[in-house]
């Protein structure tokens, strides 16, 4: 008999999710209540700048295994791009000096034992000292757990937990903290290459997606509000469109992969995080200079991240609650007089977009964590995805991949 699986919600953990069941064997037909693909994730023409742009720069690592197993099979490996050693180019904005963090290509951590590798002005003992960082408890902060101070805090540990947790790293979840490092530092430098989708979110890890699944037999569509569930005898027997109701066969199975708002008005009694934090992008229309590095961290001002990209410089500040409400203008000055030290140029405003996401993530503190529910519901054929469901990681593209392979594994009997 045809199995068909529903997938509500094509952000990155419902097409995870329906590229694992179409792999099982399942029919997938994902509902998306927007009119456009890819969640928080996803690519779009903008008028200001007059390039297709990121909603958000998405950086991965080496170490995301769920995320490249998933563009492998949907043929899009090849468009994550990064270097072959793990390097970090920094700089300080406030003195100008500039290091590179050589993290290497091993599967130790060796390069802390070299100074010439290690962050400047930092010793073999700053590093030993995040240790506990490592296995830490889930009801801790980071702040409860490591030193929250010193060179190396300022140079690599806030920078990587900033970007990593989306909010101030000692109010973080050191047991979120610790998942990463461990799955990062602690593996060497072949986990932490920096990869990039070069040619854009959607073209490599949206668009390929649907082709997939359409090639499959399934069906991918846009403006399909999920508004309510038929149940009956512990399983969920339709789907409530507003327009039309699709009924489930006894074999059909649903991934709830919509965010926890939605989730939870759809199963009364479920839990999820309820606060949020946001991230603000800056895009500027501007050719980078020759040597600038694809990726630069930025130590200092306001900036944290800025990428190049051929048409383009682009901007990331995470936790970035405090700057949603300021002028569009007054905020682009401000960040480009940054990109301007970071860069080392000198030129006017180039035309510019300025995206800030106010619910980019869950807020990944020790109390909103513990709100994070698994896969398993009340329902034997529904299963939740999600970057919010509890994963282990923070909100990144790699936990929401996994929430999408484990809903999937639930779902297949495999869970
Ligand atoms: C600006 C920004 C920068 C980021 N940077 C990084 C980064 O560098 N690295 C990294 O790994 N991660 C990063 N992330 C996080 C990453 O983007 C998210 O973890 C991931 O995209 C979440 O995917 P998701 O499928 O879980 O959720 P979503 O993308 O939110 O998808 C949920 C989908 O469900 C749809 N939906 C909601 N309700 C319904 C309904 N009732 N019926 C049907 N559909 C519905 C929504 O419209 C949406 O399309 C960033 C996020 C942002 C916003």
């Amino acid at each position: 008999m045809q199995k068909t699986a529903h997938i509500i919600g094509a952000g990155i953990s419902g097409l995870s999710a329906g590229v694992r069941l179409a792999n099982a064997g399942y029919t997938v037909h994902v509902h998306e209540a927007t009119q456009q693909l890819g969640g928080r994730c996803r690519s779009y023409y903008d008028a200001a700048t007059d390039l297709v742009i990121d909603n958000g720069n998405h950086l991965l690592l080496s170490a995301n295994h769920h995320v490249l197993a998933y563009a492998r099979s949907i043929g899009s490996e090849a468009g994550l791009v990064g270097p072959d050693r793990a390097q970090f180019a920094f700089v300080d904005i406030r003195s100008g000096q500039r290091w590179l963090l050589d993290l290497g290509n091993g599967r130790l951590p060796l390069w802390v034992f070299d100074e010439s590798r290690r962050v400047p002005d930092t010793g073999l003992g700053d590093y030993l000292a995040l240790s506990p960082l490592i296995w830490a408890a889930t009801s801790k902060t980071i702040g409860d757990t490591i030193p929250c101070k010193g060179t190396l805090y300022d140079r690599l540990v806030q920078p990587l937990l900033l970007a990593a947790l989306n909010c101030d790293p000692p109010e973080g979840s050191a047991g979120l903290a610790g998942a990463i490092v461990r799955e990062t530092l602690l593996a060497g430098g072949q986990a932490c290459r920096p990869l990039i989708a070069r040619d854009g979110l959607s073209g490599v890890l949206i668009d390929p997606a649907v082709k997939f699944l359409e090639g499959k037999g399934g069906s991918v569509r846009i403006g399909r509000e999920l508004r309510g569930l038929d149940q009956a005898g512990g399983r969920v027997t339709g789907l409530k469109f507003g327009d039309e109701t699709v009924a489930l066969g006894p074999s059909d199975v649903v991934v709830l992969a919509v965010a926890p708002r939605p989730a939870m008005a759809l199963l009364p009694g479920l839990t999820g995080p309820t606060k949020y934090r946001a991230i603000v992008n800056a895009h500027f229309r501007i050719t980078p200079p020759k040597d600038a590095p694809a990726l630069l961290g930025v130590v200092g001002g306001l900036v944290e991240w800025l990428f190049a990209f051929p048409q383009r410089l682009s901007v990331t500040i995470s936790n970035g609650d405090r700057l949603v409400d300021m002028p569009r203008e007054e905020l682009a000055a401000a960040i480009w007089a940054d990109v301007c030290k970071a860069a080392g140029i000198s030129a006017e405003l180039p035309p510019w977009q300025i995206v800030r996401e106010r619910r980019a993530t869950f807020e990944a503190t020790p109390e909103q964590n513990a709100l994070r529910p698994g896969a398993k519901t009340a329902f034997g054929n529904l299963a939740l995805a999600g970057d919010w469901t509890d994963t282990g990681l923070p909100a990144t593209i790699e936990g929401s991949v996994r929430s999408g392979d484990r809903a999937a594994d639930l779902l297949l009997g495999r869970g």
